[in-house]
């Protein structure tokens, strides 16, 4: 049952109409009739304000837009703005027809000549128009949930019509383009979605029309940049597809495209990551075998040459282990600017990891252009870094090779630079060096010097030598060192320095250290037996021993077997693992020094031990370097750096051992320095056991002449 309101002064019409309503065949109708405009709006105001909230709606209006106390299209204003949902239909008279139609302009669902419709078509009329007006109610309805629908996603969203105008853009669509709705509605699609190749930077085909053709959804444009109204460039990615009618005719396309910056800067800040060094920020060894894989194609094709520079950095490890990490990265930040600042802009420096940089000079006239950069960089890299407080002095060892010379492909042409560098190394470090055949050969040698280094304990090749430490006032020997020989067959004898870093390097100096340290108790209990007395006997140890987990089972084994007092076991180590904070370390130093073993720093002056190390691990013996002792009467730098380490020694209450003592000319200084003990040629020459027994029952590796001199 729909309700109608009638408003209508002319009593006859109105009758006619509310009876023609009222009695139609269906009796759907109710109607309201009023005379005045004041008195429908009345009406319309009380169902409005619920009054009567249980009043039945209105459906439709029925109005005479002629009455006594409004006339003309004010009284459809007036009504409509009373309750613009309500459809309005208006009754004219033929003079008025064009008030009428102002009215259907302005809202109104149809007008009527009053007297051409009977009672048989009124209440079709009405019926039909309220059906319509529900329609379209709806159709709005669905429309605009459709609307906030596109405007609340996050992408932008526009279609266009066959022609490829466009009929519509969200409110996503509106801000990515710089379009407004109603600005682009009719203009065609790549004026308002202009979009390019982001590489090539030429127009990309625009998938709208492609959509249409193929009659299908279309993914996404690879790299596509969208070009804003304004100009400013936004990487996008986009899909389309065509619209259908009911029918199933395409009839225009829709396209969903979002912003992808955000994403796309993600995804090439995740690539950087992936090749660069988080540390230093050059490329990575990732990125460098890229490069240099390219550069070696173009320098194939162009008949050029490149040249490849393996640097690393001159005992780095004593660096970052003695003062720490933090520094230690530093130190590598500035050597990477340093580096940075010797080479063209078209070169690439990268970092391989740990203290080791690779320079590709991606084009060089002559090989010579190589050397230059390496003695510029070498000279670079001299001048102290500036990191806190500390002006850190370093220096680098680096290898080259050039291509096609050197390796025709990048695996063998990096290998080769590896080799070159490390005879760099091996010259004495500081330095460049080229690559050559025989490094291949030395390669080979140290490979093979592996296979023989695990065979040598099984074929007791080791030996051990004893070296006498003796005390300079008295030249009394007070302890002895062992040094491993190791005598192949084939070899001849090998010196530990050519085979300990390989032993180190391959696993094999645990066995060998654990077989030393055995060896040294028992000559030392050994001698005790013979009845000589108690001698100290003083052992190196390797780092990668100490870190060994048994290293302290194996230690407490070998007291209880020889039945050695641990106090005469004194255990060498060197700086670059004792200052290592790492807290096993620390843990097993205790532990030794709580069995009773004692601790001597070897070849100190060569790392940056902080007196802060030296104390907390309670060292017992520093030992100091022969290349200081080796120049004290001809440096006078190391002169007074072994001066102050003796009166450092004593202060500390720590026994200085003077290690290369060669000549009387050392000793004499040595002695008016007051060091209390020295190692040497001058003394003794590392000596078998058996020879060094026989030195031990004489109790003394000093002549009385030297005595005398001091
Ligand atoms: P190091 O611990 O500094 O040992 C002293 C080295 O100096 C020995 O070399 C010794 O022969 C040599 N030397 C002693 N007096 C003089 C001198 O007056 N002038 C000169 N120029 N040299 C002198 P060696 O035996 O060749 O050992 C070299 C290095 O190998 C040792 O240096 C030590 O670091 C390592 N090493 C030797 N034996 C062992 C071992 O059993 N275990 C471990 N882990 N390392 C060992
Ligand atoms: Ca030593
Ligand atoms: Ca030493």
């Amino acid at each position: 049952m729909h309700n109608i309101l009638l408003i209508q002064n002319d009593s006859a019409g109105a009758g006619a109409l509310r009876d023609a309503l009222t009695y139609s065949s269906d009796g759907s109708f109710r109607v309201l009739w009023v005379r005045r405009c004041a008195e429908g709006l009345r009406v319309l105001g009380r169902r409005k304000s619920a009054e009567k909230p249980h009043a039945a709606r209105i459906a439709a209006i029925l109005v005479d837009l002629f009455l006594p106390d409004s006339s003309g299209i004010e009284t459809f204003d007036k009504l409509f703005q009373a309750m613009p949902e309500v459809p309005i239909l208006v009754l004219t008279a033929p003079q008025d027809e064009p008030v009428a139609k102002s009215a259907v302009q302005r809202g109104a669902q149809e007008y009527f000549l009053k007297d051409r419709l009977d009672a048989y078509l009124w209440p079709k009329a009405v019926a039909s128009m309220i059906e319509r007006a529900a329609n379209l109610e709806s159709l709005y309805e669905a429309k605009d949930r459709a609307q906030v629908t596109l405007n609340s996603i996050g992408d932008a969203v526009l279609s266009t019509d066959m022609a490829g105008k466009v009929t519509y853009l969200n409110v996503v669509a509106e801000s990515l383009t710089g379009w407004s709705q109603s600005e682009a509605a009719g203009h065609p699609l790549e004026e308002v979605f202009r979009i390019i190749d982001g590489a090539s930077r030429s127009e990309a085909r625009n998938p709208m029309s492609r959509a249409i053709q193929e009659n299908k959804t279309l993914g996404l444009t690879p790299n596509c940049v969208l070009i804003r109204r304004d100009g400013t460039e936004f990487p996008v990615e986009d899909s389309a597809a065509p619209i259908h009618d009911r029918h199933g005719r395409v009839t225009g396309a829709v396209m969903v495209f979002h912003d992808v910056s955000v994403a796309r800067a993600t995804t090439l800040r995740m690539s950087y990551l992936a090749q660069h060094d988080g540390l230093t920020d050059l490329p990575n060894r990732m990125l460098l075998n890229d490069r240099l894989a390219e550069a070696m194609s173009l320098a194939r094709r162009h008949q050029r040459r490149l040249a490849v520079l393996f640097l690393d950095v001159d005992r780095f490890k004593h660096i970052n282990d003695s003062l720490g990490h933090v520094i230690g990265d530093r130190l590598l930040q500035s050597i990477a600017q340093r580096l940075l600042g010797c080479v063209r802009a078209s070169d690439t420096v990268s970092r391989q990891g740990g203290d080791e940089f690779v320079i590709l000079l991606s084009e060089i006239a002559h090989s010579t252009d190589a050397s230059v950069c390496a003695n510029k960089i070498l000279e670079a890299l001299r001048t102290p870094h500036r990191i806190d407080e500390n002006g850190l002095h370093i220096t680098a060892s680096i290898g080259i090779v050039t291509y096609p010379d050197d390796g025709m492909d990048p695996e063998t042409l990096m290998k080769h630079a590896d080799f070159a560098m490390y005879d760099a190394k091996e010259s004495g470090r500081d330095n460049y060096q080229w690559f050559k055949q025989e490094l291949n050969l030395r390669a080979a040698k140290r490979r093979s010097l592996e296979d023989h280094i695990r065979h040598a304990l099984e074929r007791d090749e080791f030996s051990l030598h004893y070296q006498p430490k003796v005390s300079l006032a008295t030249g009394r020997i007070v302890g002895v060192e062992a040094l491993i020989r190791w005598l192949h067959p084939d070899l001849g004898f090998v010196p530990p320095d050519d085979f300990i870093p390989i032993a180190e390097a391959c696993g094999l100096m645990v066995p060998i250290g654990r077989w030393v340290l055995a060896q040294a108790c028992h000559q030392a209990q050994a001698w005790q037996d013979m009845g000589l007395p108690p001698i100290q006997v003083a052992v190196n140890i390797s780092a990668v021993e100490l870190h060994e987990k048994d290293f302290l089972k194996q230690v407490r084994i070998v007291l209880a077997e020889t039945g050695l007092d641990p106090h005469l076991l004194e255990l060498e180590l060197t700086e670059t693992f004792l200052m290592a904070d790492s807290t096993s370390t620390s843990a097993a130093l205790h532990e030794l020094k709580r069995l009773g073993v004692k601790l001597a720093l070897d070849d100190f002056g060569t790392g940056y031990s902080s007196l802060n190390h030296l104390k907390r691990f309670s060292i017992d013996t520093l030992k100091i370097d022969r290349s200081f002792v080796g120049s004290v009467t001809t440096n006078t730098g190391d002169a007074s750096i072994v001066g102050a380490v003796i009166g450092m020694g004593k202060s500390l209450h720590m026994k200085v051992v003077a290690e290369g003592v060669e000549t009387p000319e050392q000793l004499a200084f040595l002695q008016v320095h007051d060091c209390p003990f020295g190692q040497g040629y001058y003394f003794s020459r590392p000596l078998t056991g058996w020879n060094c027994g026989e030195l031990l029952l004489r109790g003394t590796a000093l002549g009385s002449r030297e005595l005398q001199a001091s």
